[in-house]
């Protein structure tokens, strides 16, 4: 028998049970006359765009944003009905592309505005920049395209915009944006509008308009100024014991000495690191779960691994071989995050890139 590839050190957990209940909640807050949208940029924000796609459209979502048109050939090979349209616009360049795949081009300026115009074949997104500073036209353009009737002769199937501060319900950013935006869509009535992402939605009615672009909500990230988070969990991380040995008193553990024993420890290797997404900043300021008994991370993440101390935990309890739990019900990407001080947006797309990952279908 020829040898086989072991298990996987690191698994990645995606629930798509909390998925879709994600979805869920999102729908019936902003109600039935709001159309929820998944933004599914990234591989899905890394938890792999084929599962979370063919999840959420089977929960009734029709309309799925990408960020590249690469992006969105994958998601149209996976999904053949729904609208897939493409923040990263450049209708110009690949007009052929967006024709034979069926995308939606998102329009981010003036030249592409007029090549849309002139070809007339496409249903298009017009992006209005409302004070991001990305992308998307800003007033001064729009009034110029308002006067030489460019949407009167070819309008958008919905205009959008995105908020810079939607986390901070009291920033006076949101308001401002608001209502530049709602004299945008005045203007151009009947397309609908969508201004909101997911934070931006729990703003309040006002910032819903047509549609709200949910991203991070639906994937468990908790990026409004609610609490408790009105979402759930959706990923759990789990790392293999790799070797338990004994350390003395005294001893450094990992780069740079950042942790020393104080008394004969006892320390489980689990081979999850950097490489996999655990960021090197949360050194020394995590603790895992080793049969649901928590332990000390101790020492400097390092590529393929990283330190536990297991001192006071049974020995039958922490095995090479055996799992810990690093993310789990009590302790999220969103918590991760914050003891790393990184945004949980990126914390999320780089262990999903760096893990193997698991798809579990069972309600929590
Ligand atoms: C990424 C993105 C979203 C989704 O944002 P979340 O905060 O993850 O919900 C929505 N709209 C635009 C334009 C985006 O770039």
């Amino acid at each position: 028998m020829s040898p086989v590839a072991r298990s996987p050190d690191a698994v990645l957990e995606v629930n798509l049970a909390a998925l879709r209940s994600n979805f869920e909640t999102i729908s019936t807050f902003v109600g039935p006359r709001v159309e929820v949208s998944a933004v599914v940029k990234g591989d899905a924000y890394g938890l792999g765009v084929e599962m979370v796609s063919m999840t959420l459209a089977e929960a009734g979502c029709r309309v799925f944003f990408v960020a590249s048109i690469n992006e969105a050939i994958t998601l149209r090979s996976i999904l053949r009905g729904p609208t897939v349209v493409v923040f990263g616009g450049g209708l110009r360049r690949d007009f052929d592309v967006y024709s034979h795949f069926e995308l939606t081009p998102v329009v981010n300026n003036c030249e592409d505005l007029r090549f849309t115009a002139s070809v007339k074949s496409l249903p298009y997104f017009l992006n209005v920049d409302t004070g991001f500073s990305r992308a998307g036209l800003n007033m001064e353009q729009l009034r110029q395209e308002c006067l030489t009737r460019t949407f009167q002769r070819y309008p958008p199937e919905v205009i959008f915009s995105h908020l810079a501060c939607a986390g901070y319900s009291s920033d006076v950013t949101n308001s401002l944006q608001r209502d530049r935006f709602q004299s945008i869509y005045n203007l151009l009535r009947p397309a609908r509008g969508s201004l909101a992402a997911s934070a931006g939605a729990w703003l309040g009615k006002s910032y819903h308009f047509d549609m709200v672009r949910a991203g991070s909500a639906l994937y468990g990230l908790n990026t409004t100024c609610v609490r408790p988070s009105p979402f759930q969990s959706v990923i759990n991380l789990r790392a293999k014991i790799l070797e338990v040995r004994n350390v003395p008193d005294k001893e450094a553990v990992g780069y740079g000495g950042t942790y020393r024993t104080a008394r004969d420890s006892r320390m489980a290797i689990v081979g999850i690191g950097y490489k996999h997404g655990v960021p090197w900043a949360c050194a020394n300021k995590i603790s895992v779960l080793c049969a649901g008994r928590p332990a000390a991370q101790v020492g400097s993440i390092m590529m393929d691994s990283m330190a536990i101390d297991v001192t006071d935990i049974a020995e039958v309890n922490c095995q090479p071989g055996s799992f810990v739990d690093i993310l789990h019900r009590d302790f999220t990407v969103d918590d991760l995050a914050a003891v790393a001080h990184a945004s949980p947006h990126e914390v999320l797309i780089h262990l999903g890139a760096g893990c193997f990952k698991e798809y579990i279908t069972e309600s929590a």
